[in-house]
Order: structure tokens, then sequence, then C-alpha cells
């Protein structure tokens, strides 16, 4: 039996334009029961420092929102890439997660999501290495924000893609504040089948076995626009893409699934808004 719809937490990435306490609005606006923003502009790497009248609003309209705290993430901004061997560019990638843990912190946001990165060449090891140092060294910051390591699309020299190197990543920092988030497009696209039961079946065994299912705190829900094993970061409309409306049917009813937050990072365009691809996943979920 699936738990009662109630218990199924939905909703999607969404915008801080404005202030950030408006983000609150926007996920209530379309009916989120979970939701994610970048803190700050994610294509930069400077930011604005946040100011605690802005953050103690956020955090004012999140508690009155009905969304628990174990619903909502951050997520980094995309040009850190804590797995590089450039000392340079490794400073300031852990000085923007430590950063970003500290704003997190200052937000009531419990659980920030974090992508791998690249070793650019140099070796698996030396990026997964760099990662874990890079994650003890911002889990030092503050102790009340959760690292969440999200699985990658297995771009060349990107770690993570694998979910067995995922959960090696995750021992090594075990007992840390550390979780994992799972990206079904990131899946889809580093070769892993879920479009069928029986595929879902295996890959749940999997995640269990190498990570334990309770330490996965995120779902991202997003359909590819690539075809399976393509190693492109494409998301696409849910079911309008490669796993399709019958994958995302077989997804949404795992039982190992539905009591993680379901977050989606789909685009907007003329096919479909957020709102939309919500309704959609409810219908698959069938949970209208
Ligand atoms: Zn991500
Ligand atoms: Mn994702
Ligand atoms: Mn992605």
């Amino acid at each position: 039996m699936a738990p009662h719809p109630s218990h199924v937490r939905i909703g999607v990435h969404v915008s801080i334009s404005g202030s950030i306490d408006r983000a609150v609005d926007n996920a209530l606006s379309i009916g989120c029961s979970a939701f994610q923003i970048f803190t700050r502009n994610p294509r930069g790497w400077a930011a604005k420092p946040l100011q605690e009248q802005d953050a103690k609003r956020f955090r004012t309209k999140l508690d009155s929102s009905g969304i628990g705290r174990d619903a909502v993430f951050a997520h980094m901004p995309y040009l850190p890439n804590l797995a590089s061997p450039k000392q340079e560019i490794y400073s300031r990638s852990l000085a923007v997660l430590v950063e970003e843990i500290r704003r997190c912190s200052m937000l009531g946001i419990g659980m920030l999501v974090i992508h791998l990165g690249s070793h650019m060449g140099s070796s698996k090891e030396q990026g997964m290495q760099s990662i874990v140092n890079a994650c003890n060294e911002a889990l030092k910051e503050r102790d009340d924000v959760t690292i969440l390591l999200e699985n990658m699309a297995g771009q060349r020299n990107s770690i993570g893609a694998s979910i067995d190197e995922l959960g090696r990543l995750f021992r090594m920092l075990d007992g840390r504040r550390v979780g994992v988030c799972i990206d079904t497009c990131h899946l889809f696209a580093a070769g892993y089948e879920l479009r069928s039961r029986d595929s879902l079946d295996k890959l749940v065994y999997e995640l269990d076995r190498h990570i334990g299912l309770k330490n996965i705190r995120l779902l991202h829900l997003n359909d590819s626009k690539h075809a399976l094993g393509s190693s492109a970061d494409r998301h696409e409309h849910i079911g309008l893409g490669y796993i399709g409306e019958e994958g995302f049917r077989n997804i949404l009813a795992m039982e190992e699934f539905r009591s993680i937050p379901w977050i989606l990072e789909t685009p907007v365009d003329s096919r479909r808004d957020d709102a939309g691809n919500i309704r959609k996943v409810r219908e698959l979920a069938m949970l209208i």
C-alpha cells in the first residue's frame, strides 16, 4: 500500500527573485509541499552577503507555510568545482561552499545539495579526496546544515555518476552531516535503466546496498532530453523525454521513493510550466 497521498511531498526549484522570502510565496502559489532554491545568483562566483533581516523574513514565512523544514533544500551555485586539482579553483570553490553553509544556517535550511564536480583529468582518487576535504572543512562552519551529494550524469572526468562511486564517497564522509540526493535524469544519462519495474527493483537494491535508503534525503525528478547512457545533463518535462510517462509511473509507484521529498528541476517553456509538471507528477503518481 502506498502511504496516504498527503504524505508525499512534491515541489520545484523556485526563484528568489525580488527577495529571498518570495521563494516561499512562489512555492505555495503552485501548491508545493517541498521546494528548493539557490540562495543567490547561481551563475557567478561572488554573492552579496545575506542580511539577517532578509533571512528572518524567509524563516518567518517558512514557519507559517506548513512546509516542513525537512522538505526545504538549497542548491550550490554552478561554478564551484570541489574536485578540481587546481589549488586556486579548489580554494574558491571551498569558499563558496562555506558561504552557502552559512547562508543555509541563517535561512533555517537544513540541507544543501552539491554537485561533485570534475577532476579535470587528474584522477578519480584526487577528485574524491578533494570533495571529502572540502565537505569536512565546510561542515566545521555550522552544525545545523547537512550536505547532500548529488549523483552526476557522467560527463567526462565527473565524479559520482555511478551508485557505487557515490556510495564510496558517502562512506568516506560517513558520520559527518552528509546525505545523498538522487536525480532521475542524471541516473538515466549515466546508464541506469529505470523505466521498468524490474530495473527499479534492481536500482533500489543497489541504492540500499551502496548508500543505504535512509541516507537518500531528496529525489530530483527530471525527465531526460537524451537517450539512456548519453552522459548528457539535459532535463526535460516529466513524461516528455526518454524516461517517459510509463517510466515515471513506475518510478513514482516505488514505495521506497514515496517517503522522500520530490523536487522537479524541469524547464519552463511554451509546452509546460512548473504547475503543469507538478500536475503531471501527481497524475502519474496516482495522487489525483
Ligand atoms: Zn543539481
Ligand atoms: Mn538535480
Ligand atoms: Mn542536472
